[in-house]
């Protein structure tokens, strides 16, 4: 039986790699820092499938104990700070994580077991003020967030390792991937979750920013695929990952609203708060070498990804709406939102 370490294996990414590796026979190891509270709602019903290990990337020797405890055949760096709008303002612990992590996660690799394979999360974020359309595995990087330059890093370091010490690291460089369980911050899931609550009486309006920006859009479970096989080749490679389809905020705000046969234009409010102090305008990827050396294809579309978001907060929504009423005695009306980001 295989055995993968999975960092990051509570965020959205790693939830949907841990169920695909179980399928699969693996045995699965999820790395996961301490919380104050129960933080498992995407693992949920795998949580006892897992091997639990606790550690931190920052934290040098608690990656390498993961690493020994774990004695994995391969090993998938998905944690980071992974939101963009939140690496201004906390730059430091961007880098920390983001970059200097997987200098740590490598590195105990490195150490411990030199024979595992290893994916790192790199991002289309790294193509950031584009110098190439589409972008493929060659094109240059042009940064504009401190996540993005900490995914810079992370990507050579990935590749200095390989080159260095001869190590099967592979970075796949994927493209904006978004599901029912994307963080609430992050546009498409911020649209969605709003379409619901909008629907269902619970909010009025949705403030947004840049509505212009342009994105390559895929469904994460289709990703985590991409991941496995990049390990599974004879020589450790870097590939883009994309659905090679972009659209622009605007329309993706347009979709959700009209699942739901609602007009966005009566409810999306622009406020500056949400647009950036650089921006990345467009990002569409070129995946031909992922298709023809992995074998690999996207298989949700743009509207179906968008309409499974829509009908899966709707749900979520009303369910909360009916826990409320029953458990706590609350009027629609009195039931929290989130916090804006
Ligand atoms: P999420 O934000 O959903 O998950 C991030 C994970 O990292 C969480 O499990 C989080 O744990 C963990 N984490 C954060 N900080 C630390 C730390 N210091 N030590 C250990 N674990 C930590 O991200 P996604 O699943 O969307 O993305 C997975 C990876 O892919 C990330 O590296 C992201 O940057 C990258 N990526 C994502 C893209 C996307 O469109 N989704 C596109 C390109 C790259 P906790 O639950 O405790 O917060
Ligand atoms: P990113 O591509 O990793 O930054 O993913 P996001 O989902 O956070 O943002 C995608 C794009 O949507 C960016 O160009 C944002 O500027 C744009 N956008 C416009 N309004 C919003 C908003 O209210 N929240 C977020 N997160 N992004 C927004």
């Amino acid at each position: 039986m295989k055995k993968a370490l999975i960092t990051g294996i509570t965020g959205q990414d790693g939830s949907y790699l841990a169920e695909f590796l179980l399928s699969k026979g693996y045995e699965v190891y999820g790395m996961r820092r301490r919380t104050s509270t129960p933080n498992f709602q995407n693992v949920e019903l795998i949580k006892d499938q897992i091997q639990w290990i606790s550690g931190d990337l920052t934290d040098l020797p608690s990656m390498i104990e993961a690493v020994r405890e774990a004695d994995p055949d391969e090993v998938y760096n998905l944690a980071a700070q992974s939101y963009v709008a939140a690496s201004w303002p906390q730059p430091s612990l961007t880098t920390q994580v983001t970059a200097l992590g997987v200098n740590n996660i490598l590195e105990a690799v490195r150490i411990v077991k030199p024979n595992a394979r290893f994916y790192q999360a790199s991002s289309s974020e790294m193509f950031g003020k584009v110098l190439e359309t589409p972008q493929r595995e060659t094109t240059p990087f042009y940064p504009r967030s401190p996540y993005g330059v900490s995914k810079v890093y992370g990507h050579w370091i990935t590749v200095n390792y390989r080159e260095s010490f001869n190590m099967y690291a592979c970075s796949g460089i994927l493209f904006n991937h978004e599901s029912p369980r994307r963080g609430h911050e992050f546009v498409t899931r911020k649209v969605t979750d709003a379409v619901a609550r909008i629907k269902l009486g619970l909010q009025s309006e949705l403030r947004m920013g840049n509505l212009d920006a342009k994105r390559d859009w895929g469904f994460a479970g289709d990703y985590v695929k991409a991941m496995w096989l990049m390990l599974q080749q004879d020589t450790p490679d870097d590939y883009v990952i994309s659905t090679g389809e972009m659209h622009t905020v605007r329309e993706l705000v347009d979709i959700a609203f009209s699942q739901v046969d609602l007009d966005y234009q009566d409810y999306v409010v622009l406020d500056p708060k949400f647009v950036r102090p650089a921006e990345v305008d467009l990002l569409l990827g070129d995946c031909t070498k992922a298709k023809q050396q992995l074998g690999w294809e996207t298989e949700v579309s743009f509207e179906q990804l968008v309409k499974m978001m829509v009908e899966e907060d709707l749900r979520r929504v009303q369910a909360e709406i009916a826990y409320n009423n029953i458990y706590h005695g609350h009027t629609e009306k009195q039931l929290t939102k989130p916090v804006p980001l």
